[in-house]
């Protein structure tokens, strides 16, 4: 019944899939990644710009293209002042002018690295670091502090602080393998040459960095590693304010606090007590100098990117190209349109949206949702290792998940945010900050959490599931090809946006969302000894691609990556059964000698297509919680019994993988 919709027009619709993306020398069986794919990594080499460049990165690089366009058209004709469309098109229009940024160079942040040069204690720096967080200065602390829902009791929103006090991945501090220790090295480098570029003599500018570094390094190694982090539970320790400031002595954290407009706390959570007691720790013992250095550094890292080309192009060096592998920085078009988004998002998405995202993609989506929410519960009933109860409580979460499609009922308000050309671009984003940290104090202090707030804008190219609030969100940008062709057929498009709909709702249920209920409360909703045979289940999981080469001295990380994984594995197996229920009364037909359950594994590895730099793969090996894209698809597929049968892959293909150690979660 629910196929009719989305398969009536079967024959006139397109496979959706190009053959010239796919590389025929290859055996599926051997590497299904080059089958898949090949002609595509073949045809779209590296750009200099690009670390990473995936059939993904087409849908965003037409995004840029189109909102370009939008921004342009404000910034050509006089806009009223305070409109968004005057907000937009001079913030644009800093952003872009690089002689004015050139002229001012590192000019507008001297006068706050000044006021930090001439604190002369412990005590001033404070003072001076609160003053500061009510100016909309951009730097890292010794620790973080957000507002955001209290995972324990999902309605209200609660005062969390993180741990901080480093500027990069904390691996780099804390590990010393060789190519670790090279990004280490030129960190170092970087620090010294950033100082040198704002004035400080060579001998100066090393002291500096020394400082930082031996500061840094302690606070990463007081923190934990990013599998630690994924915990909630042992990230997370309410307590009253009293209890707090007791546990937590030797900082004024009510002025603090109350200097951010964050007053009368009743309660907060630390997420890392040892992270928090040595940042304190650090704040009792070490020379003031030694902390000056590292706020200085701090406030310079974060205005890096805006203080003219001579700093532009050292960050860059040291961030695009030591880091990741990218040769060339992006054009400034494409650097000022991405600071845009990232400042006014929903006001761009608006206009994006008006013009881009017709209401027959929105009724198609939501047609697709809700064929994968029923795929999804039939394979939570054909599970004979869940309880009766389990179950039951498992459909209740999938009833209960909150779709969003497209973009937000409700704009965010930006009428209070003040863009001034007068003003330097410096000068303008604190400004910026200043509104964004009032905004979520307005939003969210003292309020319950708003079920209605977009985590993602509406142009953004990804999806998302927010466990507290048990949604799924699919923004706008995502509905377009490779992801979602409305005319192509349903193999297609069930292999495509289908997995990203059932890969969405199965962090719901994967190693982390499982923990939290239907009321996105972090509860404990398992029946007895399900819990413990869904972290066995997991734990195959975790094995497989922990023992993955993504190169040949490195292994991918399984425990980090598990939720991702389980969000692919889960989403292949939801999207199938929703793409058999759909056609199962109206078969598809062969087409260009591919089966609809062929296209469908090939539509899925068609998002992944994607060439890499070495240092890139390393880097998002050690940070990034979701696998290569490599990975996506060589490792995910063998884990699913339907693409043994779409390909006739047998245990004399390389790829094989024994039935009885392939993954029985779905
Ligand atoms: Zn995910």
């Amino acid at each position: 019944m629910m196929a009719m919709a989305t398969s009536m027009m079967a024959n006139a619709q397109t496979m959706g899939i190009k053959l010239e993306n796919m590389d025929p020398t290859a055996k599926p069986g051997t590497d299904f990644y080059q089958y898949a794919c090949g002609g595509w990594m073949k045809n779209n080499p590296l750009a200099p710009e690009y670390a990473r460049f995936g059939s993904f990165n087409t849908v965003a690089e037409e995004n840029n293209k189109r909102i370009r366009e939008i921004i342009e058209g404000l910034a050509a004709q006089p806009q009223p002042k305070g409109s968004l469309g005057q907000k937009i098109g001079d913030l644009y229009a800093l952003r872009m002018d690089s002689v004015r940024q050139n002229k001012e160079g590192v000019t507008p942040v001297l006068t706050d690295l000044k006021r930090v040069a001439k604190v002369k204690n412990t005590s001033e720096l404070v003072a001076l670091i609160n003053q500061m967080n009510t100016e909309g200065t951009s730097f890292g602390e010794l620790w973080g502090s957000y507002i955001g829902a209290d995972m324990m009791s999902s309605m209200e929103n609660l005062l969390e602080i993180y741990q901080g006090g480093y500027s990069i991945e904390r691996d780099y501090y804390v590990k010393d393998d060789e190519a670790n220790k090279k990004i280490f090295e030129a960190y170092k480098q970087h620090i010294v040459k950033m100082f040198q570029l704002v004035g400080e003599k060579p001998a100066d500018a090393q002291q500096k960095m020394e400082n930082v570094v031996a500061l840094e390094t302690r606070m990463a190694k007081a923190g934990r590693d990013n599998v630690a982090l994924r915990d909630p539970a042992s990230n997370y320790h309410k307590m009253s304010f009293a209890e707090f400031t007791n546990e937590y002595s030797g900082f004024d954290w009510k002025t603090y606090f109350d200097t951010q407009g964050i007053t009368d706390i009743d309660s907060l959570s630390v997420g890392q007590p040892e992270a928090l007691k040595e940042a304190l720790a650090v704040l009792a013992d070490t020379p003031v100098e030694v902390l000056k250095d590292f706020l200085q550094w701090q406030i310079l890292d974060g205005a890096g990117g805006i203080l003219g080309d001579e700093v532009y192009e050292e960050v860059f060096d040291f961030e695009g190209r030591i880091m990741t592998g990218a040769q060339e920085p992006k054009p400034r078009w494409k650097r000022s349109v991405n600071a845009v988004n990232g400042v006014l998002g929903e006001a761009v998405g608006q206009l994006y949206v008006e013009k881009y995202f017709p209401a027959a993609n929105k009724a198609r989506m939501e047609q697709l949702v809700k064929n994968l929410q029923i795929a999804l519960g039939q394979r939570i009933d054909a599970q004979e290792w869940m309880s009766p109860a389990t179950k039951q409580a498992a459909h209740e979460k999938l009833d209960a998940f909150y779709v969003k499609i497209g973009y937000p009922d409700k704009w965010r308000d930006y009428s209070k945010m003040d863009i001034d050309p007068a003003r330097s671009l410096y000068e303008n984003m604190k400004e910026v900050l200043k509104w964004a940290h009032a905004d979520m104090l307005a939003r969210k202090w003292k309020k319950p959490v708003d079920r209605n707030e977009w985590h993602m804008t509406p142009q953004t190219v990804n999806a998302y599931y927010n466990p507290t609030t048990n949604e799924i969100c699919f923004p706008a940008g995502i509905l377009q090809y490779p992801f979602f062709d409305m005319e192509a057929d349903d193999a297609f498009n069930y292999g495509a946006i289908g997995v990203v709909i059932g890969h969405e709702m199965s962090h719901g249920f994967d190693d982390q969302g499982r923990q939290f209920d239907k009321d996105g409360n972090f509860r404990d909703w398992w029946a007895d000894g399900d819990g413990d045979k869904y972290k066995e289940r997991a734990q195959v999981i975790k094995d497989f691609f922990s023992a993955i080469k993504v190169l040949p001295d490195l292994n991918a990380n399984g425990d980090l990556c598990c939720g991702e994984n389980l969000g692919d594995h889960g989403g292949l197996k939801f999207a199938y059964a929703a793409f058999k229920n759909a056609t199962k009364d109206n078969p598809l037909p062969v087409k260009e000698g591919f089966t609809p359950e062929q296209r469908f594994f090939l539509a899925y590895a068609g998002v992944w297509a994607q060439n890499i730099t070495e240092a890139e793969i390393r880097r998002l090996t050690t940070m990034d919680p979701h696998s290569l894209g490599e990975w996506r698809v060589n490792g995910a597929l063998p884990l699913v019994d339907a693409w043994y049968d779409a390909f006739g892959i047998t245990e004399k293909d390389p790829m094989f993988v024994p039935k009885e150690k392939r993954v029985k979660i779905w």
